[in-house]
């Protein structure tokens, strides 16, 4: 170990696990030997050589008063940060580790999103959950089952940083997805998850409140002790900002799954761009805290009518009213983040012009609150929105702050000049003697000049001479007995008097006494601000809540949207829908979609019409025609209401469902060590486990990653399970139009395509959902479009001409005069013909089988056994993975032929 400062270093650095250590070292703070590397790497500093005893270290350093941002870029970037400070001793001075800076405990953010700070602990397969923003004071706690619940909570939460608790460290899975969102993994201390010492440490800080909170079961007291374990111990005074714990049941919010989110493109797109997302689409707020709660809406849609009904009052009554609208936005502009100026007055870190931005936000609440009082806005739901803050607490908080504070006060909190003449007494003393002094020396030049008949004279100060008489040279010679001189420059000379000596010292003492009373009387202000940290981070969240509903309203007035009326449960109907993002950027066609309300509303119903059973629907038409995008549309349409905002269509009746679940597209996730078709079983694995009669489930292209008849095999048992178990709303787009021929067997199944138009070998799109299937891909003339060579398309048109047709004769029944489509009929195994001579479109599943089992008579004995095994496979009862293995295994035995 090397001795002297870099030893020192060296030996701190191992006691702290922080993964970079900045260490006092006089006015400096220092980076030493590997740390100082990636400090000069990561920050562009310069990284200088250390000689300590017969050795050299690199080294890199920064200004005492310049730490700050340098630490928070360090801490952006994902670097746990230790700080030791350097104290006086008897003997010397010491140093000693203070803080640890973290991604999750960093008060000076520059992020937009909230920053939450998770720690999830787990109980068999019950998993605690627990979340905090240091930055906002946020804190909320809850419970999940399984590990796919709680990815999914930590997914929408988003953290910048996550606790593993023990049971959860060895869990290599979910830690693995966990770390590949960008989360930075912190070991902390085992003993503060235990429930004993995390009860204690949530008591410690909430009181009594701990209890009433209802935290009851063991993970979720577990996981929240230990958060607040590690914000305490790591980071001194951010505590102070956590005034109150919120737990939260996930069945508050629709479910949507990590996969449901990213599908969806609700925060960010598929390539990770906030652009084109869903929540750019729609955001019109004016302050971050309104656009960090839009972002938290769109990521946690409401379950309960009420709420979302109260929303859309408030949105709606703001779209009718553009004129008050335009006031509130107005107002609005010119707020700042009250939530994270709370934060950090209570953790003492708020400097004069944070307080100058509380005073001029509290400000802004009754001028809100009467733009919406005497505005048609009065009788609408957000006259109880900004009735809810304490205003007349926020009025005197904002008095106080107004008679404490300077109006242009500096950066520092050290150097006076901070707070307003009749604040306090002692001050206006100080400030009044000082004045004096200064008004004195002000006039001095001029008094010397008329009593010593002195000209070129002027009264200076500057940092080595203090206060000076400078005298010109020409007159110097002039100068009256009691001038001292003390220097001579190159045209004149300066000197100084007792008397000006004695003025002198006295300005130093009083403006050093002014500086310790002003800071003295600052941080009691800010300790008094800091402990109303409660009631702004109130007044805060309704301001982001009016500038959130703002948005939704000024988007909805804007793009002609609409109010969505909700049942509970019921089907979903739009008329004339649109994508909300699409829209933006295209000519877009709208489309209706009619969905019945699936078993659940059926259930209330007494009769209704057999259209209404519909709640299963096959999506089929072209490449590119557009399914992808209808279908998408459906999910934002039904989730967008239940966010409380308006939609993109004419008309929308949106039955409230529990969870939107997706598999969309070939996500590439080889990069993760996972295949792309094991992604896609897992998607769909996850949504038959998880769907209930009240989702709303989108498929788009299941089966794709393997041989056609192992897609073709999945997606029909997938169908028939989510149709006859699940009973769930569906969308499901397939390029299999063999699935097509469910809508027969399966009653509440039906077809939609999308369609297009062929003339002289041109294609049109048309974007028109129509009812009834379509069996025309269209993709080589997608590959005509893309510009591929003209001989291969024309290759190409030739094979699938020839395909057809031996397809065409292999079907029973084909005829090669009339045309035919070939079915692929499960129920016999085999291919059947349909249209042309026509197949009786009445034959149900039973009678299919019947007609296989005779059919079989005389095959192979091999075929025989698979088909057997194919018969006697419970669908229900067997999982996606194992079906797949099954089938892979039929199909093996089979090529063998
Ligand atoms: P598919 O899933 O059928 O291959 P997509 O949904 O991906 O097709 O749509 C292909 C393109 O067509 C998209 O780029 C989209 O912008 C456009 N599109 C889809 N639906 C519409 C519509 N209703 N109106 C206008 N453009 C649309
Ligand atoms: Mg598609």
């Amino acid at each position: 170990m090397p001795q002297g400062i870099v030893g020192e270093f060296l030996s701190l650095k191992e006691e702290t696990d922080a993964d970079l250590l900045a260490m006092q070292c006089g006015d400096f703070y220092e980076f030493f030997a590997d740390d100082a590397e990636t400090v000069g790497r990561e920050l562009d500093l310069k990284v200088s050589q250390k000689s300590s005893h017969g050795s050299s270290y690199p080294m890199a350093g920064v200004p005492l008063d310049d730490l700050t941002p340098y630490l928070k870029a360090l801490v952006e970037r994902g670097y746990r940060v230790a700080v030791a400070e350097q104290y006086e001793t008897d003997g010397g001075h010491a140093r000693e580790v203070t803080r640890v800076v973290t991604p999750g405990t960093l008060l000076e953010t520059s992020r937009e999103d909230a920053q939450y700070l998770a720690s999830v602990v787990r109980e068999g397969d019950r998993y605690g959950l627990a979340f905090a923003d240091v930055t906002t004071g946020q804190f909320l706690v809850t419970s999940v089952e399984g590990a796919d619940a709680a990815g999914s909570e930590l997914y929408r939460f988003d953290p910048v940083e996550l606790l593993p608790g023990p049971e959860v460290r060895s869990d290599d899975a979910f830690l693995r997805r966990v770390r590949d969102q960008g989360v930075k993994l912190t070991t902390f201390e085992t003993e503060a998850f235990a429930p004993g010492r995390a009860r204690h440490a949530l008591r410690e800080q909430f009181g009594d409140a701990a209890e009433s909170v209802g935290l009851g079961e063991g993970v979720t007291v577990r996981a929240a002790g230990a958060v607040l374990a590690y914000v305490t111990e790591t980071n001194a005074g951010v505590t102070a900002s956590m005034t109150r714990l919120r737990t939260y049941e996930p069945t508050d919010h629709l479910t949507l799954d990590a996969t449901t989110q990213r599908n969806l493109e609700l925060t960010e797109t598929m390539h990770g761009d906030r652009s084109g997302s869903l929540v750019d689409a729609i955001d019109h707020t004016v302050t971050s805290a309104g656009g960090r709660l839009l972002r938290e809406w769109v990521t946690r849609p409401r379950r309960d009518r009420d709420e979302i009904e109260r929303r859309l009052d408030c949105v709606e009554a703001l779209a009718t009213h553009a004129l008050a609208r335009e006031r509130l936005r107005d107002t609005l502009d010119g707020a700042y983040d009250l939530e994270r100026l709370a934060s950090r007055a209570a953790g003492g870190r708020a400097d004069a012009s944070d307080l100058l931005s509380i005073r001029d936000t509290l400000a802004l609440l009754p001028s809100l609150a009467e733009a919406i009082e005497e505005s048609a806005l009065a009788n609408s739901p957000l006259a109880e929105v900004v009735g809810r803050p304490d205003r007349e607490a926020a009025r005197d908080l904002h008095g106080e702050l107004d008679a404490a504070l300077a109006d242009d006060p500096p950066k520092t909190v050290t150097q006076g000049e901070l707070l307003r003449k009749g604040y306090d007494d002692e001050l206006d003393e100080l400030i009044e003697r000082h004045a004096e002094i200064r008004e004195w020396l002000d006039s001095l030049a001029a008094r010397e000049k008329r009593e010593h008949g002195l000209s070129h004279v002027t009264v200076d100060r500057n940092r080595t001479d203090g206060y000076y008489i400078q005298v010109g040279k020409s007159v110097a010679d002039q100068v009256p007995e009691h001038y001292r001189e003390i220097k001579t420059l190159k045209n004149s000379k300066r000197f100084v008097t007792d008397e000006l000596e004695e003025r002198e010292r006295e300005v130093l003492r009083i403006e050093e006494a002014r500086a310790d009373l002003e800071y003295e009387l600052f941080c009691e202000l800010r300790t008094r601000i800091g402990e109303r940290a409660e009631l702004l981070q109130d007044v805060g969240r309704v301001l982001a809540e009016v500038d959130a509903l703002v948005s939704l309203a000024t988007h909805a007035a804007g793009q002609d949207w609409t109010r969505p009326t909700l049942t509970e449960p019921g089907p979903i109907e739009i008329e004339a829908g649109r994508h909300p993002v699409v829209e933006q950027t295209t000519e877009f066609v709208p489309n209706d979609l009619y969905m019945g309300g699936g078993v659940a509303a059926s259930r209330e119903r007494a009769g209704g019409h057999a259209n209404e059973e519909r709640d299963f629907l096959i999506v089929t038409g072209p490449n590119m025609s557009g399914k992808s995008t209808y279908m998408r549309q459906a999910a934002l349409i039904t989730l967008l209401a239940q966010v409380g905002s308006f939609v993109p269509a004419r008309s929308a009746r949106v039955g409230v469902v529990d969870g939107i679940f997706t598999r969309v597209g070939a996500l590439d996730e080889l990069a993760q060590g996972r295949s792309t078709f094991m992604v896609e079983m897992q998607e769909l694995s996850n949504i038959l486990h998880s769907a209930t009669d009240e989702s709303l489930v989108i498929l788009d292209e299941v089966g794709r990653g393997t041989a056609t008849y192992d897609g073709i095999s999945i997606a029909w048992a997938a169908t028939e399970y989510l149709h006859n178990e699940i009973r769930c709303k569906t969308l499901f787009a397939t390029h299999y139009h063999e699935l097509t021929s469910l809508a027969e067997h399966l009653p509440r199944v039906a077809n939609v395509h999308v369609a297009a138009e062929e003339r002289d070998g041109d294609v049109t799109f048309l974007r028109t959902v129509e009812e009834g299937a379509t069996d025309r891909s269209y993709g080589i003339h997608v590959a005509d479009l893309a510009g591929v060579p003209q001989p291969v398309v024309a290759r190409a048109s030739e094979v699938l001409d020839r395909l057809r047709e031996e397809k065409a004769i292999e079907a029973k029944g084909g005829s090669s005069g009339a045309p035919v489509q070939a079915v692929f009929d499960l129920g016999s195994g085999q291919f059947a013909a349909e249209g042309g001579s026509g197949r009786t479109t009445e034959t149900t599943e039973a009678t299919a089988t019947e007609e296989a089992a005779s059919d079989g008579g005389g095959l192979d004995p091999e075929l025989e056994a698979v088909l057997d095994e194919l018969r006697g496979t419970d669908v229900n009862d067997t999982s996606p993975l194992e079906l797949m293995g099954r089938v892979q295994e039929w199909q093996r035995r089979l090529d063998t032929e």
